[in-house]
């Protein structure tokens, strides 16, 4: 097995010399960085921050900032000096450790950092998961593919513990169930309509349902994270991105000037802005200004 020294040489020594590098190691050497545990066997700590507790080993941290830069943070250099494979003076009190219960949620500039680095698929999921849930019932289900690997790795999301009994699918349209079911001559009450007769495929033939559909599986919005934050963030963006998309298709004269400052309206001028095939020979009226003006009420 390596050694402490060994696992912490990953590192490259002029990392640490970097600002960026110090200005953490100034806050690991302060009371406040107090290991909630530390294992000297395992080469690992147990951290309380304000934003949430954190296991951290040499080479990797459970928080944001390890998770934005990939570079070590307060934790591992503090663990670092615990350990003894960098030295420098630290401070050393139980009391100063923050309490859990006062923790605050991690900053929305962290949020939106790691919300940006998901691929776009992977953020219409995060968007699913935050609008389809809620603090008392924080579970929602989804795909296990790469979109649901982005999301786990970015810590945004985690997995809930389930029932290995409890399956899910996602189920298509009814006819489609239907003719499956017939063409595997599984014996089903043709009276059921669909969301009884999914249920009822989930309880009888869960093993045949995986062969069809993709298996969904609970996930929650990490509380350390405000909802509000990765919410409203991901709304803004789904919009600009909508505007940039489908903005010539729009004319921006036709949308009523009390509607024009309350993007939340906007869904509802969509049906009758959008060109129809004779307006569309007259030339444009408007353009980029009406993504600029989006943009605008955001910042
Ligand atoms: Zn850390």
């Amino acid at each position: 097995m390596s050694t402490a020294q060994e696992i912490w040489a990953k590192w490259d020594p002029a990392q640490h010399e970097t600002e960026y590098a110090q200005k953490r190691i100034k806050s690991a050497q302060s009371a406040k960085l107090t290991p909630v545990s530390i294992n000297r066997e395992e080469m690992c700590g147990h951290f309380q921050g304000s934003y949430g507790s954190y296991d951290t080993w040499l080479t990797e941290c459970q928080c944001v900032d390890f998770a934005r830069s990939q570079k070590p943070c307060k934790h591992i250099y503090r663990l670092a000096m615990e350990l003894g494979v960098y030295s420098a003076n630290f401070s050393t009190n139980k009391n100063a450790i923050p309490t859990q219960g006062s923790q605050k949620k991690i900053p929305l500039e962290y949020t939106v950092e790691l919300i940006d680095k998901l691929p776009i698929s992977a953020q219409d999921v995060l968007y699913d998961v935050v609008f389809r849930s809620t603090r008392e019932q924080p579970e929602y289900w989804i795909e296990r593919n790469s979109d649901y690997t982005a999301l786990i790795a970015s810590d945004l999301v985690r997995e809930c513990a389930h029932d290995p009994a409890d399956r899910r699918f996602a189920f298509g349209k009814v006819n489609d169930l239907k003719r499956e079911l017939k063409s595997r001559g599984l014996e089903y009450d043709k009276s059921l309509k669909k969301e009884p007769l999914c249920k009822f495929c989930t309880e009888h033939y869960p093993d045949e349902m995986a062969k069809i559909y993709p298996e969904l599986f609970p996930v929650m919005i990490n509380p350390d994270f405000s909802r509000t934050h990765i919410h409203n963030y991901l709304s803004q963006t789904s919009t600009e991105r909508y505007w940039a998309e489908h903005k010539d298709e729009y004319i921006e004269d036709s949308m009523p000037s009390e509607y024009a400052d309350c993007p939340q309206k906007w869904g509802e001028c969509f049906n009758w802005q959008r060109l129809d095939d004779q307006e569309e020979q007259k030339p444009p009226v408007q353009k980029p200004s009406l993504v600029n003006r989006i943009r605008s009420f955001f910042t």
